[in-house]
């Protein structure tokens, strides 16, 4: 492993609570998303299975389970190295594809639902637009920049 964040001792010192996987937002969408499960697959060698698969962007970067590890593991910065490695190393996955594409298209990595309305409703907030607008504009100026 090439990089500093990834960092054996770090790995080592995760005693598999599950904190950092019981606050994460994406778990409770997708329980197949555990964040300590993948810290152990680190610990087992399996980067290339990791950095091949959707798992890693899955996380929002929230840092929510970086806050809550009673070891103060970077959890979040070890997810964000995997991305890092993934890059460098010209993988892609399905899901990073359709991230893109979704960027591209709506300005949004994954699409407004009812659930976010819902959300947003309780929390005094207006309706978000399908589209983001000014992101896309953006990507069409930077296209018509050349
Ligand atoms: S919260 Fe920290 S110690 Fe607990 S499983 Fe997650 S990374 Fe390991
Ligand atoms: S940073 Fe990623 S893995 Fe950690 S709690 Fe947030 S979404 Fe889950």
């Amino acid at each position: 492993m090439d990089n500093a964040l990834i960092d054996g001792a770090s790995l080592k010192s995760c005693y598999r609570c599950g904190k950092c996987t019981s606050g994460c937002e994406v778990n409770r969408i997708d329980p197949s998303f555990q964040p300590h499960r993948l810290l152990q697959l680190i610990a087992r060698g399996a980067v290339d299975e990791l950095i091949d698969g959707d798992a890693i962007w899955k996380c929002t970067t929230c840092f929510t389970c970086a806050e809550r590890c009673p070891q103060g593991i970077a959890v979040t910065d070890i997810l964000w190295s995997l991305r890092a490695l993934a890059f460098r190393s010209c993988r892609n996955s399905g899901l990073l594809e359709a991230q893109k594409a979704a960027l591209f298209k709506t300005g949004r990595l994954y699409p407004v639902t009812g659930l976010d309305h819902k959300k947003r409703e309780k929390a005094g907030l207006p309706p978000l637009a399908e589209n983001a607008t000014l992101i896309s504009r953006i990507f069409d100026a930077a296209k018509a920049g050349g």
